[in-house]
């Protein structure tokens, strides 16, 4: 529960409007956002900053809904992206280039291109041949690309082995030891332009030590770097920060900041952070309708409307998501294995839910604004949920439900 989605009375409410009003008007499957949970988390972001030079770079990968995009671009936000795509939709939503971070182990020459001629703050190279690739790329242009290495400090961030990122054996960011000299190489080349480090060490983080742990063997590096002539303008450390999902206890933003500016003190580069998931996921829940009641031998299954290809975390991940009813009933309570109807075993969406509900109730999985909607597929040919933002009492459809039709306009059949 967030002070924005509560029960009032009998009902889950956003804001000032029944969830249940919301599922009757425009269907379901369907993601809902509180456009002030939103605007609330990312000025907490903005505030716990405040004491020194910073640019949020909000992480698009976590929810790229361009209503969203433009929300925070309003409030002042940068961007961090991880493809063409997404920048694409950062300038469609209205977002600044010159606010812009690449991030990504696998930039193609196009996506580069397209990058500079926007004119992007910086890309987080991950690699030497990156290096090269972005040096002729931008030299063929008669440009400087600026950059920072994303330097994989080797860390525990004691995540999900998937979404851990800063370690060895991950694939992202160049490795310690070595970052020093692709560092001087770098230097040396006519078409790029140092001006940062960066680091981000995995995803869902609950505890402050993993992050200060990497600020600090970045410093080193950094240090290392000045030593040689080398004055970085920047330091991104990345996102990462976990929200609560069910019973975890992760830092609050303003205990997050202040680690990270405790481990900056004294120093005068400008700090970049990439959040994503803490300012998104707590914001969005998805609506779902059961649409059967099954009462097996061993166990009892709610068969819903939504499935893995709306909402994947808990089948890649065995991702938790509180999932409520909207309205209180007073009928009998089984334990329940919520499930949609996709052919796989591994469509699930909860276990062992206890819930008292019938055939027909709506259910709202909880914390389902990051990696939600931007996960989704057309797995089973299921057009993509409709999602709505909510704003005291308005209600604004921010993307419309997907029709099947379009979903097979761009194929062909054979003459
Ligand atoms: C995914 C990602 C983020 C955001 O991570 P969250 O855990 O959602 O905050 C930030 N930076 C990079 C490079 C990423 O890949």
């Amino acid at each position: 529960m967030t002070p924005y989605f509560n029960y009032q009375q009998d009902y889950l409410f956003v804001e000032d409007v029944s969830l249940k009003d919301i599922a009757e008007r425009f269907g379901t499957p369907c993601y809902v956002y509180s456009r002030a949970a939103l605007t609330d988390g990312y000025r907490q972001f903005a505030e716990a900053f405040r004491s020194r030079e910073h640019l949020i770079c909000y992480a698009v990968k976590a929810n790229s809904s361009l209503a969203i995009l433009n929300l925070f671009a309003k409030l002042g936000a940068g961007f961090d992206i991880v493809s063409g795509g997404e920048l694409q939709r950062v300038l469609a939503a209205g977002g600044s280039a010159n606010k812009v971070v690449f991030s990504g182990v696998g930039k193609s020459e196009a996506e580069m291109r397209a990058a500079l001629e926007a004119g992007i703050l910086c890309f987080n190279v991950e690699s030497a041949p990156e290096l090269d690739r972005l040096n002729a790329v931008a030299g063929s242009m008669g440009k400087v690309a600026p950059i920072s290495l994303r330097v994989n400090p080797d860390v525990d961030a004691k995540t999900h082995p998937y979404i851990s990122t800063g370690l060895k054996q991950n694939k992202f960011g160049v490795a310690y030891t070595e970052a020093l000299a692709i560092y001087r190489k770098a230097a040396g080349m006519a078409h790029i332009k140092i001006t940062g480090m960066d680091c981000h060490i995995g995803s869902q983080l609950t505890e402050t030590s993993p992050f200060i742990a990497a600020a600090e063997k970045v410093l080193v590096l950094v240090d290392k770097l000045a030593v040689e002539g080398v004055v970085l303008e920047h330091l991104d450390l990345g996102g990462g920060l976990g929200i609560r999902y069910d019973d975890e206890t992760p830092p609050s933003i303003s205990e997050y900041a202040k680690a990270l500016l405790t481990a900056l003190h004294g120093r005068s580069e400008k700090l970049i952070v990439e959040p994503g998931r803490v300012l998104v996921g707590n914001a969005g829940v998805l609506l779902t309708r059961i649409e059967y009641l099954k009462h097996g031998e061993e166990k009892n299954f709610a068969i819903v409307d939504a499935a893995m290809n709306d909402l994947m975390r808990p089948a890649l991940y065995d991702a938790y998501h509180a999932i409520l009813p909207l309205q209180k009933k007073f009928v009998t309570s089984h334990s329940y294995e919520v499930v949609g109807p996709i052919c796989e075993t591994g469509d699930f969406i909860g276990r062992g839910r206890e819930m008292p509900v019938e055939q027909g109730d709506v259910l709202a999985v909880m914390s389902a604004g990051a990696y939600g909607m931007s996960m989704s597929s057309n797995y089973n040919t299921r057009p993509r949920a409709a999602e709505v933002m909510v704003d005291h009492a308005q209600t604004h459809v921010i993307r419309e439900r997907e029709k099947v039709s379009q979903l097979f306009a761009a194929e062909k059949i054979l003459s």
